[in-house]
Protein backbone atom coordinates (compact mmCIF):
# COMPACT_ATOMS: atom_id res chain seq x y z
CA UNK A 1 0.00 0.00 0.00
CA UNK A 2 2.17 2.86 -0.68
CA UNK A 3 0.07 5.35 -1.31
CA UNK A 4 -3.13 4.88 0.72
CA UNK A 5 -6.53 7.20 1.05
CA UNK A 6 -9.42 6.66 3.91
CA UNK A 7 -12.60 8.66 3.39
CA UNK A 8 -15.77 8.92 4.80
CA UNK A 9 -18.79 7.60 1.92
CA UNK A 10 -21.68 9.10 4.27
CA UNK A 11 -22.40 12.26 6.07
CA UNK A 12 -19.20 11.56 8.57
CA UNK A 13 -18.18 9.93 12.04
CA UNK A 14 -17.85 6.47 9.54
CA UNK A 15 -15.37 5.13 11.76
CA UNK A 16 -12.20 6.55 9.69
CA UNK A 17 -10.65 6.91 12.74
CA UNK A 18 -10.64 3.48 14.23
CA UNK A 19 -9.49 2.44 10.18
CA UNK A 20 -6.70 4.88 10.09
CA UNK A 21 -5.75 3.64 13.46
CA UNK A 22 -5.73 -0.31 12.71
CA UNK A 23 -4.32 0.51 9.28
CA UNK A 24 -1.31 2.88 10.87
CA UNK A 25 0.52 -0.45 12.52
CA UNK A 26 1.82 -0.73 8.42
CA UNK A 27 2.49 2.96 7.77
CA UNK A 28 4.99 5.28 8.09
CA UNK A 29 3.44 8.75 7.47
CA UNK A 30 -0.34 9.40 7.88
CA UNK A 31 -1.23 12.65 6.73
CA UNK A 32 -4.38 14.74 7.40
CA UNK A 33 -5.51 16.75 4.33
CA UNK A 34 -8.44 18.79 5.05
CA UNK A 35 -10.68 20.19 7.67
CA UNK A 36 -9.98 21.85 11.13
CA UNK A 37 -10.96 20.91 14.98
CA UNK A 38 -14.16 20.10 13.60
CA UNK A 39 -13.49 16.70 13.22
CA UNK A 40 -14.11 13.96 15.92
CA UNK A 41 -12.14 10.96 15.75
CA UNK A 42 -12.75 8.54 18.27
CA UNK A 43 -9.73 5.88 18.29
CA UNK A 44 -10.18 3.19 21.18
CA UNK A 45 -6.76 0.38 21.42
CA UNK A 46 -4.74 -1.09 23.94
CA UNK A 47 -3.82 2.52 25.36
CA UNK A 48 -7.48 3.41 25.96
CA UNK A 49 -10.32 5.71 24.86
CA UNK A 50 -8.57 8.81 22.88
CA UNK A 51 -10.74 11.77 20.51
CA UNK A 52 -8.60 13.56 17.80
CA UNK A 53 -9.58 16.69 16.69
CA UNK A 54 -6.71 18.07 14.78
CA UNK A 55 -4.14 15.54 15.28
CA UNK A 56 -3.87 12.23 12.44
CA UNK A 57 -4.92 8.91 13.72
CA UNK A 58 -1.47 7.55 13.20
CA UNK A 59 -0.13 9.51 16.40
CA UNK A 60 -0.69 6.32 18.93
CA UNK A 61 2.13 4.88 16.49
CA UNK A 62 5.81 5.69 17.88
CA UNK A 63 7.31 4.94 14.23
CA UNK A 64 4.85 6.60 12.41
CA UNK A 65 5.28 10.75 10.70
CA UNK A 66 2.24 12.48 11.51
CA UNK A 67 1.69 15.10 8.98
CA UNK A 68 -0.89 18.41 9.39
CA UNK A 69 -1.08 18.73 5.46
CA UNK A 70 -1.24 22.33 3.87
CA UNK A 71 -5.39 21.46 2.85
CA UNK A 72 -5.83 22.17 6.67
CA UNK A 73 -7.19 24.84 9.30
CA UNK A 74 -5.58 24.87 12.41
CA UNK A 75 -6.12 26.55 15.60
CA UNK A 76 -3.22 26.88 17.13
CA UNK A 77 -4.72 26.70 20.29
CA UNK A 78 -6.32 23.59 19.98
CA UNK A 79 -3.68 21.87 18.39
CA UNK A 80 -1.03 22.99 21.74
CA UNK A 81 -4.08 21.81 23.95
CA UNK A 82 -4.74 18.37 22.29
CA UNK A 83 -0.69 17.75 22.08
CA UNK A 84 -0.54 18.31 25.77
CA UNK A 85 -3.48 15.94 26.28
CA UNK A 86 -1.93 13.53 24.36
CA UNK A 87 1.51 14.09 26.30
CA UNK A 88 -0.38 14.01 29.68
CA UNK A 89 -1.76 10.61 28.79
CA UNK A 90 2.22 9.25 27.36
CA UNK A 91 2.48 9.96 24.44
CA UNK A 92 4.65 11.74 22.13
CA UNK A 93 4.16 11.81 18.53
CA UNK A 94 6.04 12.35 15.93
CA UNK A 95 4.45 15.50 14.19
CA UNK A 96 5.10 17.52 11.11
CA UNK A 97 2.66 20.88 10.33
CA UNK A 98 2.72 21.95 7.32
CA UNK A 99 4.03 25.65 6.67
CA UNK A 100 1.36 26.17 4.04
CA UNK A 101 -1.87 25.13 6.41
CA UNK A 102 -3.73 28.08 7.24
CA UNK A 103 -3.96 29.42 10.81
CA UNK A 104 -7.91 29.46 12.40
CA UNK A 105 -7.61 32.16 14.69
CA UNK A 106 -10.19 32.95 18.19
CA UNK A 107 -12.31 35.44 15.56
CA UNK A 108 -12.93 32.99 12.85
CA UNK A 109 -14.95 31.00 15.55
CA UNK A 110 -16.15 34.26 17.43
CA UNK A 111 -17.40 35.53 13.54
CA UNK A 112 -18.93 30.99 13.06
CA UNK A 113 -21.11 31.70 16.60
CA UNK A 114 -22.09 35.14 15.56
CA UNK A 115 -23.40 33.58 12.31
CA UNK A 116 -25.06 31.21 13.06
CA UNK A 117 -26.75 33.17 15.42
CA UNK A 118 -27.69 35.41 13.41
CA UNK A 119 -29.39 32.74 10.91
CA UNK A 120 -31.25 31.57 13.90
CA UNK A 121 -33.20 29.08 12.46
CA UNK A 122 -31.89 28.30 9.61
CA UNK A 123 -28.72 28.36 10.74
CA UNK A 124 -26.25 25.29 9.22
CA UNK A 125 -25.84 23.59 12.61
CA UNK A 126 -21.56 24.77 12.74
CA UNK A 127 -19.48 22.79 15.19
CA UNK A 128 -18.74 26.89 15.65
CA UNK A 129 -15.06 26.22 15.85
CA UNK A 130 -14.18 28.63 12.95
CA UNK A 131 -14.26 26.33 10.15
CA UNK A 132 -15.91 28.41 7.39
CA UNK A 133 -14.38 31.84 8.05
CA UNK A 134 -10.99 30.29 7.72
CA UNK A 135 -10.79 28.60 4.93
CA UNK A 136 -13.45 31.59 3.80
CA UNK A 137 -10.19 34.22 4.13
CA UNK A 138 -8.48 31.89 3.09
CA UNK A 139 -10.19 32.27 -0.96
CA UNK A 140 -10.13 35.74 -0.11
CA UNK A 141 -6.35 36.08 0.90
CA UNK A 142 -6.89 37.35 3.89
CA UNK A 143 -5.42 34.28 6.15
CA UNK A 144 -1.96 33.33 7.46
CA UNK A 145 -0.26 30.37 6.66
CA UNK A 146 1.17 29.34 9.30
CA UNK A 147 4.76 29.35 7.87
CA UNK A 148 4.36 32.38 8.57
CA UNK A 149 4.45 32.28 11.88
CA UNK A 150 8.19 31.92 11.56
CA UNK A 151 8.45 35.69 10.38
CA UNK A 152 6.83 37.64 13.02
CA UNK A 153 7.46 41.54 12.19
CA UNK A 154 5.61 40.05 8.80
CA UNK A 155 2.72 38.48 10.63
CA UNK A 156 2.49 40.97 12.98
CA UNK A 157 2.20 43.57 10.00
CA UNK A 158 -0.42 41.24 8.33
CA UNK A 159 -2.21 40.02 11.05
CA UNK A 160 -2.89 44.05 12.15
CA UNK A 161 -4.54 44.85 8.74
CA UNK A 162 -6.72 41.39 9.21
CA UNK A 163 -7.87 42.44 12.56
CA UNK A 164 -8.62 46.00 10.98
CA UNK A 165 -10.68 44.21 8.33
CA UNK A 166 -12.73 41.83 10.41
CA UNK A 167 -13.56 44.54 13.01
CA UNK A 168 -15.38 46.99 10.45
CA UNK A 169 -16.89 43.83 9.42
CA UNK A 170 -17.73 42.51 12.80
CA UNK A 171 -19.52 45.90 13.62
CA UNK A 172 -21.22 46.56 10.39
CA UNK A 173 -22.89 42.78 10.41
CA UNK A 174 -23.26 41.90 13.99
CA UNK A 175 -23.63 45.13 15.79
CA UNK A 176 -20.80 47.82 17.54
CA UNK A 177 -20.28 45.98 20.59
CA UNK A 178 -18.86 42.83 18.38
CA UNK A 179 -15.23 43.94 18.68
CA UNK A 180 -11.86 41.85 18.40
CA UNK A 181 -8.78 43.24 19.79
CA UNK A 182 -5.68 43.68 17.70
CA UNK A 183 -3.50 43.21 20.97
CA UNK A 184 -5.67 40.20 22.33
CA UNK A 185 -4.67 38.41 18.87
CA UNK A 186 -1.36 39.28 18.22
CA UNK A 187 -0.50 37.81 21.98
CA UNK A 188 -2.35 35.01 21.55
CA UNK A 189 -0.44 34.08 18.29
CA UNK A 190 3.06 34.91 19.81
CA UNK A 191 2.08 32.38 22.55
CA UNK A 192 0.93 29.42 20.47
CA UNK A 193 3.67 30.12 17.69
CA UNK A 194 6.17 29.59 20.43
CA UNK A 195 4.68 26.51 21.38
CA UNK A 196 4.60 24.59 17.68
CA UNK A 197 7.59 26.49 16.06
CA UNK A 198 9.38 23.17 15.97
CA UNK A 199 6.36 21.50 14.37
CA UNK A 200 6.36 23.76 11.20
CA UNK A 201 7.99 22.55 7.99
CA UNK A 202 7.55 22.04 4.29
CA UNK A 203 6.20 18.81 4.55
CA UNK A 204 5.89 18.32 1.08
CA UNK A 205 9.35 18.09 0.29
CA UNK A 206 8.87 15.52 2.93
CA UNK A 207 6.52 13.35 1.60
CA UNK A 208 7.97 13.68 -1.42
CA UNK A 209 11.31 12.24 -0.76
CA UNK A 210 9.41 9.47 1.73
CA UNK A 211 7.09 8.42 -1.52
CA UNK A 212 10.19 8.02 -3.55
CA UNK A 213 11.81 5.61 -0.97
CA UNK A 214 8.73 3.50 -1.32
CA UNK A 215 7.48 4.55 2.28
CA UNK A 216 3.87 3.71 3.00
CA UNK A 217 1.57 6.51 3.71
CA UNK A 218 -1.94 7.06 4.70
CA UNK A 219 -4.50 10.23 3.52
CA UNK A 220 -6.61 10.21 6.70
CA UNK A 221 -10.03 12.77 5.49
CA UNK A 222 -12.40 14.23 7.97
CA UNK A 223 -16.33 14.35 7.11
CA UNK A 224 -17.44 12.38 4.11
CA UNK A 225 -18.40 12.61 0.49
CA UNK A 226 -22.11 14.27 1.14
CA UNK A 227 -20.56 17.10 3.36
CA UNK A 228 -17.76 17.68 0.61
CA UNK A 229 -18.16 21.54 -0.32
CA UNK A 230 -18.33 21.10 -4.42
CA UNK A 231 -20.39 17.48 -4.54
CA UNK A 232 -22.00 17.36 -0.79
CA UNK A 233 -25.39 18.68 -0.03
CA UNK A 234 -24.40 22.11 -0.11
CA UNK A 235 -24.64 24.62 1.95
CA UNK A 236 -25.32 22.06 4.33
CA UNK A 237 -21.30 20.43 3.85
CA UNK A 238 -18.11 21.59 5.52
CA UNK A 239 -15.60 24.16 3.76
CA UNK A 240 -13.19 22.40 2.65
CA UNK A 241 -12.69 19.04 -0.24
CA UNK A 242 -13.25 15.19 1.75
CA UNK A 243 -12.89 13.80 -1.78
CA UNK A 244 -9.71 11.44 -1.74
CA UNK A 245 -8.80 13.06 -5.15
CA UNK A 246 -8.37 16.27 -3.07
CA UNK A 247 -5.32 14.20 -0.27
CA UNK A 248 -2.74 14.98 -3.15
CA UNK A 249 -3.14 18.74 -3.31
CA UNK A 250 -4.33 19.20 0.58
CA UNK A 251 -1.94 16.55 2.02
CA UNK A 252 0.93 17.90 -0.56
CA UNK A 253 2.53 15.04 -2.91
CA UNK A 254 2.48 15.82 -6.31
CA UNK A 255 3.90 13.08 -8.27
CA UNK A 256 2.22 9.90 -7.12
CA UNK A 257 -1.64 9.18 -7.10
CA UNK A 258 -3.33 7.34 -4.57
CA UNK A 259 -2.86 3.74 -5.15
CA UNK A 260 -6.02 2.34 -2.73
CA UNK A 261 -9.13 4.25 -1.79
CA UNK A 262 -11.05 2.81 1.11
CA UNK A 263 -14.16 4.25 1.80
CA UNK A 264 -15.62 3.63 5.48
CA UNK A 265 -19.74 3.43 5.62
CA UNK A 266 -21.56 2.98 8.66
CA UNK A 267 -23.62 0.53 8.45
CA UNK A 268 -26.62 2.46 9.26
CA UNK A 269 -27.16 6.13 8.32
CA UNK A 270 -25.99 8.90 11.24
CA UNK A 271 -25.29 13.06 10.64
CA UNK A 272 -24.63 15.76 12.62
CA UNK A 273 -26.00 19.07 12.22
CA UNK A 274 -28.58 20.58 9.74
CA UNK A 275 -29.55 19.65 6.59
CA UNK A 276 -31.96 16.97 4.79
CA UNK A 277 -31.91 13.42 5.68
CA UNK A 278 -33.69 11.25 3.64
CA UNK A 279 -33.70 7.97 5.37
CA UNK A 280 -33.99 10.15 9.10
CA UNK A 281 -35.93 7.63 11.78
CA UNK A 282 -38.71 8.82 13.59
CA UNK A 283 -37.54 9.81 16.91
CA UNK A 284 -38.59 6.76 19.28
CA UNK A 285 -36.54 4.52 17.10
CA UNK A 286 -33.31 6.79 16.72
CA UNK A 287 -33.31 7.04 20.11
CA UNK A 288 -33.14 3.18 20.85
CA UNK A 289 -30.33 2.88 18.17
CA UNK A 290 -28.66 6.14 19.36
CA UNK A 291 -28.30 5.02 22.85
CA UNK A 292 -27.61 1.68 21.87
CA UNK A 293 -24.43 2.70 19.29
CA UNK A 294 -23.40 5.84 21.20
CA UNK A 295 -24.15 7.99 18.41
CA UNK A 296 -23.11 11.79 20.14
CA UNK A 297 -20.62 13.86 18.62
CA UNK A 298 -16.95 13.72 19.36
CA UNK A 299 -15.99 17.15 18.61
CA UNK A 300 -19.58 19.11 20.62
CA UNK A 301 -21.34 16.03 22.25
CA UNK A 302 -24.60 16.58 20.25
CA UNK A 303 -26.82 13.47 19.81
CA UNK A 304 -25.97 12.69 15.75
CA UNK A 305 -29.36 12.33 13.79
CA UNK A 306 -30.16 8.16 12.61
CA UNK A 307 -31.31 6.99 9.71
CA UNK A 308 -31.65 3.93 7.73
CA UNK A 309 -28.93 2.74 5.79
CA UNK A 310 -28.65 4.70 3.01
CA UNK A 311 -27.37 2.73 -0.29
CA UNK A 312 -28.19 5.77 -2.99
CA UNK A 313 -26.58 8.12 -0.64
CA UNK A 314 -23.50 5.71 -0.69
CA UNK A 315 -23.47 4.31 -3.89
CA UNK A 316 -22.96 8.09 -5.08
CA UNK A 317 -20.53 8.51 -2.18
CA UNK A 318 -18.44 5.39 -2.76
CA UNK A 319 -18.66 7.03 -6.58
CA UNK A 320 -17.40 10.21 -5.80
CA UNK A 321 -14.44 8.76 -3.65
CA UNK A 322 -13.17 6.65 -6.67
CA UNK A 323 -13.51 3.62 -3.63
CA UNK A 324 -11.40 0.64 -4.77
CA UNK A 325 -13.08 -0.69 -1.98
CA UNK A 326 -15.16 0.01 1.38
CA UNK A 327 -14.79 -0.43 5.04
CA UNK A 328 -18.38 -1.39 7.11
CA UNK A 329 -18.32 -0.19 10.44
CA UNK A 330 -20.81 -0.78 13.65
CA UNK A 331 -22.54 -4.22 12.07
CA UNK A 332 -22.08 -5.24 15.93
CA UNK A 333 -24.51 -1.88 16.81
CA UNK A 334 -27.55 -3.08 14.36
CA UNK A 335 -27.91 -6.61 16.47
CA UNK A 336 -31.25 -7.35 18.41
CA UNK A 337 -33.61 -5.44 15.40
CA UNK A 338 -35.98 -7.66 13.86
CA UNK A 339 -35.91 -6.39 10.63
CA UNK A 340 -33.54 -3.85 8.98
CA UNK A 341 -34.36 -1.54 6.35
CA UNK A 342 -32.14 -0.60 2.93
CA UNK A 343 -32.90 2.42 0.98
CA UNK A 344 -32.12 1.57 -2.31
CA UNK A 345 -33.94 4.58 -4.30
CA UNK A 346 -35.77 8.08 -3.72
CA UNK A 347 -38.81 9.11 -5.01
CA UNK A 348 -39.52 12.41 -5.82
CA UNK A 349 -42.88 14.09 -6.91
CA UNK A 350 -43.77 10.13 -8.11
CA UNK A 351 -40.83 9.81 -10.14
CA UNK A 352 -37.64 7.55 -8.85
CA UNK A 353 -35.24 9.22 -9.14
CA UNK A 354 -32.33 6.16 -9.25
CA UNK A 355 -29.20 7.99 -8.49
CA UNK A 356 -28.79 10.44 -5.48
CA UNK A 357 -29.54 14.39 -6.83
CA UNK A 358 -28.77 17.54 -6.09
CA UNK A 359 -30.06 19.06 -2.47
CA UNK A 360 -32.37 20.92 -3.98
CA UNK A 361 -34.48 17.42 -5.01
CA UNK A 362 -34.16 16.21 -1.29
CA UNK A 363 -36.09 18.46 0.65
CA UNK A 364 -39.18 16.68 -0.80
CA UNK A 365 -37.41 12.88 -2.45
CA UNK A 366 -39.21 10.00 0.09
CA UNK A 367 -37.04 6.71 0.52
CA UNK A 368 -37.83 3.22 -1.52
CA UNK A 369 -37.01 0.41 0.89
CA UNK A 370 -36.08 -2.50 1.02
CA UNK A 371 -36.80 -4.98 3.86
CA UNK A 372 -34.44 -7.99 4.90
CA UNK A 373 -34.01 -9.73 8.64
CA UNK A 374 -31.87 -8.88 11.17
CA UNK A 375 -29.90 -10.97 13.72
CA UNK A 376 -29.94 -11.10 17.35
CA UNK A 377 -26.26 -12.83 17.76
CA UNK A 378 -23.78 -10.43 19.72
CA UNK A 379 -20.84 -10.20 16.64
CA UNK A 380 -18.27 -8.35 18.51
CA UNK A 381 -15.96 -11.63 19.26
CA UNK A 382 -16.59 -12.74 15.37
CA UNK A 383 -13.26 -11.94 12.83
CA UNK A 384 -14.51 -14.56 9.85
CA UNK A 385 -17.02 -13.35 7.76
CA UNK A 386 -18.54 -16.84 7.10
CA UNK A 387 -19.17 -17.24 11.32
CA UNK A 388 -21.14 -14.21 11.55
CA UNK A 389 -25.17 -14.59 11.33
CA UNK A 390 -26.46 -15.62 7.73
CA UNK A 391 -28.68 -12.78 8.19
CA UNK A 392 -25.75 -9.91 9.09
CA UNK A 393 -24.24 -11.92 5.90
CA UNK A 394 -27.38 -11.28 3.82
CA UNK A 395 -27.14 -7.67 4.81
CA UNK A 396 -23.96 -6.71 3.92
CA UNK A 397 -24.21 -8.61 0.76
CA UNK A 398 -27.03 -6.36 -0.17
CA UNK A 399 -25.69 -3.57 0.53
CA UNK A 400 -22.61 -4.51 -1.71
CA UNK A 401 -25.11 -5.15 -4.51
CA UNK A 402 -26.84 -1.80 -4.17
CA UNK A 403 -23.78 0.61 -3.75
CA UNK A 404 -21.63 -1.18 -6.60
CA UNK A 405 -18.36 -1.86 -3.98
CA UNK A 406 -17.00 -4.50 -2.82
CA UNK A 407 -17.25 -4.35 1.10
CA UNK A 408 -13.43 -5.54 2.25
CA UNK A 409 -13.91 -5.14 6.13
CA UNK A 410 -16.19 -5.33 8.30
CA UNK A 411 -15.79 -3.54 11.80
CA UNK A 412 -17.82 -5.20 14.83
CA UNK A 413 -16.55 -3.15 17.47
CA UNK A 414 -14.36 0.49 18.21
CA UNK A 415 -11.09 -1.39 19.12
CA UNK A 416 -8.59 -1.96 16.69
CA UNK A 417 -8.85 -5.55 16.43
CA UNK A 418 -12.36 -6.08 16.34
CA UNK A 419 -11.99 -6.58 12.31
CA UNK A 420 -13.08 -8.90 9.31
CA UNK A 421 -10.95 -8.33 6.51
CA UNK A 422 -12.01 -10.68 4.01
CA UNK A 423 -9.25 -10.30 1.87
CA UNK A 424 -7.66 -7.99 -1.11
CA UNK A 425 -9.75 -9.81 -3.49
CA UNK A 426 -12.36 -7.84 -2.08
CA UNK A 427 -10.87 -4.71 -3.55
CA UNK A 428 -11.50 -3.63 -7.64
CA UNK A 429 -11.33 -1.32 -10.01
CA UNK A 430 -12.88 1.95 -9.60
CA UNK A 431 -17.02 1.75 -9.08
CA UNK A 432 -19.12 3.43 -12.15
CA UNK A 433 -22.06 5.68 -10.99
P1 LIG B 1 -14.83 9.37 12.22
O1 LIG B 1 -15.11 10.82 12.40
O2 LIG B 1 -15.16 8.86 10.87
O3 LIG B 1 -13.43 9.01 12.62
O4 LIG B 1 -15.80 8.58 13.22
P2 LIG B 1 -16.08 8.94 14.76
O5 LIG B 1 -14.91 8.48 15.56
O6 LIG B 1 -16.53 10.33 14.91
O7 LIG B 1 -17.36 8.03 15.02
C1 LIG B 1 -17.33 6.65 14.96
C2 LIG B 1 -17.65 6.08 16.34
O8 LIG B 1 -17.94 4.71 16.22
C3 LIG B 1 -16.51 6.17 17.33
O9 LIG B 1 -17.03 6.38 18.61
C4 LIG B 1 -15.85 4.80 17.22
O10 LIG B 1 -15.18 4.41 18.40
C5 LIG B 1 -17.04 3.92 16.98
N1 LIG B 1 -16.80 2.74 16.16
C6 LIG B 1 -16.07 2.62 15.03
N2 LIG B 1 -16.22 1.40 14.49
C7 LIG B 1 -17.07 0.72 15.31
C8 LIG B 1 -17.65 -0.56 15.27
O11 LIG B 1 -17.43 -1.36 14.38
N3 LIG B 1 -18.51 -0.90 16.28
C9 LIG B 1 -18.81 -0.04 17.29
N4 LIG B 1 -19.65 -0.43 18.22
N5 LIG B 1 -18.29 1.21 17.35
C10 LIG B 1 -17.44 1.57 16.37
MG1 LIG C 1 -16.15 12.03 13.64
Amino acid sequence: MPVLVVVGANWGDEGKGRMVDYLAQEADFVVRYQGGNNAGHTVVNEHGTFKLHLLPSGVFHPNVINILGPGMVIDLQGLTEELADLRKRGFQPQLRVSDRATVCFPFHRMEDAWEEERLGSKAYGSTRRGIAPAYGDRTLKKAIQIGELLFPARVKERLKGIVEWKQRKARGLYGEDKVVSFEEMWEWTQRYAEQLKDYITDTCVLLEEAAAANKKIVFEAQLGTLRDLNYGIYPYTTSSCTLAAYAPIGGGLFSHTPDRVIAVVKAFSTCVGEGPFVTEMGAEEAAVLRESANEFGAATGRPRRIGHFDALATRFGVWAQGAHEVALTKLDSLSGRETLKICVDYEWRGKRLGRFPLSSYLEEAQPVYIEVPGWSEDLRCIRDFHHLPAQAQRYIEEIERHIGCPIRYISVGPERDALIDRGPQYSRARVSP
